[in-house]
Order: C-alpha cells, then sequence, then structure tokens
C-alpha cells in the first residue's frame, strides 16, 4: 500500500458516519459504488449556506440572493476546474447522471436521422442503456451494443467495425463499469469516434472520483456524473458539454430562468448553460458538490485514485481465497470495484447475512441486467466497492467474515 495508508485514520474522522455500530458490529462500508458518504467540510457547507445564505438564485437583486447566485457560479467554476473544461459554461448542472444523460438524448432525437446508430457497450449501466434504446425506437435509428472481450473490457475491434460500416450519430459508454470497475481509454474512443464524426458521451458516474478525468484530455463531446458518488450530496449532477454542441441543442425541459424573451407568439430562450436549467436549479447541492472538490482536492486526487486501486486489488487477491468464490472479469484495471458470485449461494443471503455482520456490500444486478444476464449469464452478484477511507483491515475483516458465511451457507 502507498503512503496513504497512514492518513487514512485521520481522514476517517472527517466522515462522522463511519464511526458507528451495526447491531454490535462496527460499521465497514463497502458500497461506496452506490453512493459515498459526505465528510464534515461538506455537510457544514451545506448547512452554512442555509444558515446564512439561502435565497433562490439569478432571480432577486437583495443581499441573499447575490451571495447565493454568487456561491451557485463558483461552484459551476469549481467543477470546470476539476474536470478541465475550457468555460464555466460548459458546464450544464442537472440532478444527476442519469438526468445528464437523458437530457443528452432528449436532445440529440433532432440530430438522428433513421439510418443512423447510437452505439453503447455491453458494460453500460441501465441509465447508459435504456435513455439511448428509448431513442432509438423513438427515432427509427439503430441501436447498437458493442460487445466485450473476454477480460471484461470494451471490445475496441468491434467498435472500430460498427464505426467503420454503420453511419454512428453517438458512442455512449461508461468511463468506469460499476459492475467490474473496468477503466475504459476514453480518449481512444474519442479518436475512433471522432474520426468517423461520430460524437462521444462518457458516463463517468463512477470514474469521477477514482480517476483524473479531464475532458479536454479525453475529448469528450459530454460528460455526466453525479455528486453523490463523490462525496457531495444526492440530487446534483453534472452535464459537460463542449460549448459548440451545446449551443447546437434545443432545451428538453421548459420554464423559468432559462428563457431569454417570452410572449404569446414565441418564446427565445437563454445562451449555454442556463438554457438547459429550467426552474430552481439543486444550487445548494451544487454549492456542497464544489466544498467536495475541495476536499477531494485538499486531500489529493492522484493519492486517492492510486489508494484505492490497491485497495480493490488487494480485495480481489483476499477474495479469490475464498471457496466458491468468482470475481467477473479479469479487466486491465480495476478502479473502485469487484462484483463476484459465490457457487450455490445466493447474493441476497450473503449481503443480508454481511449485514447482520457490520458490512454493507450491495447485492443484485446492479443496474446492468444486459451484462450480468446476457454476458456473464448470472442474475445477480455481490459487490465490494471500497473508497479512500475504507483501510486494509476493513477489508481483511470483510473477507474473513465473507469466508466464515460462505462455509455457513454452502
Ligand atoms: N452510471 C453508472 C456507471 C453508475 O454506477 C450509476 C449509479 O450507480 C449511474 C450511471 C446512475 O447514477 P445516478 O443514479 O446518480 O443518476
Amino acid at each position: 500500500m502507498n503512503d496513504f495508508t497512514n492518513k487514512v485514520e485521520t481522514i476517517r474522522k472527517d466522515f462522522p458516519i463511519l464511526d458507528q455500530a451495526i447491531g454490535k458490529h462496527p460499521l465497514i462500508y463497502l458500497d461506496n459504488g452506490a453512493t459515498t458518504q459526505m465528510p464534515t467540510a461538506v455537510l457544514d457547507a451545506l448547512s452554512a449556506h442555509y444558515r446564512t445564505d439561502n435565497a433562490n438564485v439569478h432571480r432577486g437583486i437583495h443581499t441573499l440572493s447575490e451571495r447565493s447566485t454568487a456561491s451557485f457560479e463558483q461552484a459551476r467554476k469549481t467543477v470546470q476546474s476539476f474536470v478541465n473544461a475550457m468555460s464555466s459554461d460548459e458546464i450544464v448542472f442537472t440532478g444527476g447522471t442519469t438526468d445528464s444523460i437523458n437530457m443528452v438524448a432528449r436532445a440529440w432525437e433532432d440530430r438522428v436521422k433513421p439510418d443512423a446508430t447510437i452505439a453503447v457497450t455491453a458494460l453500460e449501466h441501465h441509465a447508459n442503456f435504456v435513455p439511448w434504446q428509448q431513442l432509438c425506437k423513438r427515432t427509427g435509428a439503430r441501436f447498437e451494443v458493442i460487445p466485450l472481450t473476454p477480460e471484461g473490457d470494451v471490445d475496441l475491434d468491434a467498435l472500430g467495425e460498427v464505426l467503420h460500416t454503420q453511419n454512428v450519430s453517438l458512442v455512449a459508454v461508461a468511463h468506469v463499469s460499476n459492475v467490474l470497475g473496468c477503466v475504459s481509454p476514453i480518449r481512444t474512443i474519442a479518436d475512433m469516434a471522432h474520426e468517423h464524426d461520430a460524437h462521444l458521451l462518457v458516463d463517468a458516474a463512477q470514474s469521477i472520483r477514482h480517476e483524473n478525468v479531464d475532458v479536454q484530455e479525453l475529448d469528450c463531446d459530454f460528460l455526466c456524473f453525479s455528486g453523490h458518488k463523490m462525496l457531495g450530496p444526492t440530487g446534483i449532477g453534472v452535464l459537460y458539454g463542449k460549448r459548440d454542441i451545446l449551443d447546437e441543442l434545443s432545451p428538453v425541459r421548459f420554464g423559468g430562468e432559462m428563457v431569454d424573451k417570452v410572449s404569446t407568439a414565441e418564446t427565445t430562450f437563454e445562451e449555454p448553460p442556463l438554457r438547459f436549467e429550467a426552474g430552481t436549479p439543486n444550487y445548494s447541492g451544487a454549492i456542497a458538490l464544489a466544498a467536495a472538490i475541495d476536499y477531494i482536492e485538499s486531500t489529493g486526487r492522484a493519492d486517492i485514485a492510486a489508494y484505492e486501486h490497491e485497495l480493490t486489488a488487494y480485495a480481489e487477491r483476499a477474495l479469490e481465497s475464498v471457496e466458491g468464490v468468482r470475481v467477473l472479469g479479469k479487466p486491465a484495471v480495476r478502479a473502485g470495484c469487484l462484483s463476484f458470485t459465490v457457487d450455490d449461494v445466493h447474493p441476497f443471503d450473503l449481503a443480508t447475512f454481511m449485514d447482520k455482520q457490520g458490512v454493507a456490500l450491495r447485492s443484485g444486478n446492479q443496474c446492468a441486467q444486459p451484462l450480468l444476464h446476457e454476458v456473464y449469464k448470472v442474475q445477480n452478484v455481490t459487490r465490494l466497492s471500497p473508497a479512500f477511507y475504507n483501510t486494509t483491515t476493513e477489508v481483511d475483516s470483510c473477507i474473513d467474515l465473507l469466508a466464515r458465511t460462505v462455509a455457513m451457507l454452502r
């Protein structure tokens, strides 16, 4: 383990929720792929905003409204800098990854001709699968699912073939799979897509905390993520879009603040990003998200990533020693999560018994039924997803308890 290990005990003190027992057992929270916990700095930022500055944004000229608006727009700049966007106008605040993807999929409808193809991969979360499938149903476009290699990475040869032989309008791909933890080579995929005049949307829900997400380096056209998967609150998310593409997209939600002029005869719209933020935005969520980014930056983004990669690899090695366990996929890099089955043990039983011993693991289809049911031919799995506030001791305890639980259930 790297030097970060020595810092973890101090870091844990920043996360009050971790210091509790489930029944008689200390909580071991290893379900960070589903949601992460908030440090005191983020909880305090949220509370401070409501205690001293709260007012609706972009509407009033009174002091609180101006303070609130300034903090909200500062949060946009913080996000811009975090993902290295060219301009804060490229940052649209949304309700989360699902909301961001749906927004693009709706807006993309205008650009899709019936002979076009939308390509997703076999490892997508339903949030990056179903909106595109539905778009294809509405427009008559072809819905193409790019297969995986036997290791569980996106099959780039198959993607190349589809780009070469079909009129691909957009490729939608996860940066990091929420099941396998594999990291997709986004820059390579972007270059391949652009060479064929296709656009690229990246689902960064799982990568935003583990990877260095630099939209200029990745050269993606859209990038989507959620605040709650990176130490922020629920209900806030981000849609990054290249400015010239956002300029061309029509809004899909209408209401206050996204309009320029409204009359009975006609309505004109604001420029991006406001054009895509109809109604009262989740400004307090955005302000708390900026606090989460500050926390991540001050803790050290690269250190967090390296530690989480190591902890995941450590957990994988330990898991392989448990009888009957089969870890899905063997990708080149696993970032922050891995999923497994245990022969003759149902994931729900396993997760229930683990919970009784204080360990929070995710069980189910992980919102990735095509991957589980069609690729791996399993109904459900158990997922272990550590964060940088987890320790090797916690992983050891988890695996020890798991081995005993498996022995009891089999
Ligand atoms: N994409 C991936 C890869 C995810 O892991 C998730 C959530 O687990 C989502 C999309 C959806 O995120 P949200 O529910 O925050 O919209």
